[in-house]
């Protein structure tokens, strides 16, 4: 019920400015977004690794509206490839990029989009690590996944994501795992209509399966993104039965949510990567955090009551 309530709140500026400037805000901000700068970040993925863990890292931000912002955006991610590249973590951490940071909604903006991310990919490449693009909207898949294929011609390597709430997924994982690409598979964190989305967990649990199983008994490389300890067995399962190696897919989770399990996965010999969010522009994906356990939405309120 309060999750579509939520994720109409994330589009909306009035919101953003009342709960950005709640007191208490920050506190709650914190679990789940690993810092405001890159100097913030690098204990985070020095932690990880002495943890056994790897990171995808993700400079928060997305729906920007100006050319300039989206070219901001690219620095922001070439400064990161940067700093990882003198601290030697290149090969632990990969990026995770929206396409509409890199301007995919403004005009001309699929060819902006392509332009802006390029670089980062070829940076992230000569430092011998990829690049995934996340899953927005359905309105913005056709562009993504047109991106995702021309990127791939040079970097192979260049992952994407897919959303199992979404009826279009199932033909694109056949696609995808014929390909050979590497994928994430998620449930899907954006208020979709009925005319394009199962709305009910079961129905967005079972396709989950579904469309992992057509991953795991491809060609590709798959990446399961999810914390829910069903899907992570039925993972493991699988895995197992389509013969693959422990390092012929890997596990996802995001920073703060269930950091024990990433713990466990990864002593039991799994890859084990964290998505780690960080960055100033960080509204959007907070709401969509509260949006997938309303229970977070009592601690928030109860954080900005007590301020
Ligand atoms: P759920 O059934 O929602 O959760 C299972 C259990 O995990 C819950 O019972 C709870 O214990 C815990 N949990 C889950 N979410 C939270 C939370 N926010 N706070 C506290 N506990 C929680 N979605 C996209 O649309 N596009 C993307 O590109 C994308 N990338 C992602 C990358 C990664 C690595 C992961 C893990 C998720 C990503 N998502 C993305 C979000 C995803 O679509 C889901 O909204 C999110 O993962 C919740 O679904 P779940 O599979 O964890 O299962």
């Amino acid at each position: 019920m309060l999750g579509p309530v939520i994720l109409a709140a994330s589009r909306s500026d009035k919101m953003r400015r009342f709960i950005s400037a709640a007191p208490g805000t920050k506190q709650v901000v914190d679990r789940f977004i690993a810092g405001e700068s890159v100097d913030q970040v690098v204990p985070v993925i020095e932690d990880a690794a002495a943890k056994g863990l790897e990171v995808t890292l993700d400079v928060v931000g997305e729906d920007i509206t100006t050319p300039e912002q989206a070219a901001a955006a690219r620095d922001a991610y070439l400064e990161l490839i940067g700093r990882l590249e003198e601290l030697g973590l290149g090969a632990r951490a990969e990026m995770s990029v929206k396409l509409s940071m890199f301007g995919q909604a403004l005009e001309g903006g699929h060819e902006l989009a392509l332009a802006n991310v390029r670089p980062v990919v070829e940076a992230a490449a000569a430092i011998g690590t990829t690049v995934t693009l996340d899953a927005e909207d359905h309105t913005t898949l056709d562009s993504m996944f047109t991106i995702h294929e021309e990127l791939r011609k040079d970097f192979p390597q260049t992952g994407c994501v897919i959303q199992s709430y979404l009826f279009r997924t199932e033909a694109d994982a056949r696609r995808l795992a014929a390909e050979g690409s590497r994928v994430r598979l998620v449930k899907g964190a954006y208020k979709e209509p009925a005319s394009v989305a199962y709305q009910s967990k079961p129905e967005i649990d079972k396709a989950y399966v579904r469309i992992l199983k057509t991953l795991m008994q491809g060609e590709g490389y798959p990446m399961i993104g999810s914390h829910d300890p069903r899907l992570i067995a039925i993972g493991q399962e699988l895995a197992r039965q389509a013969g693959r190696k422990l390092d012929e897919y890997e596990f996802q989770m995001l920073y703060g949510i269930r950091s024990e399990e990433h713990v466990r996965l990864a002593a039991e010999g799994h890859r084990m990567r964290v998505y780690t969010a960080y960055g100033t522009d960080w509204y959007g994906y907070f709401m969509r955090r509260l949006a997938e356990k309303p229970a977070n939405l009592l601690f928030f309120g109860r954080s900005v009551l007590t301020k």
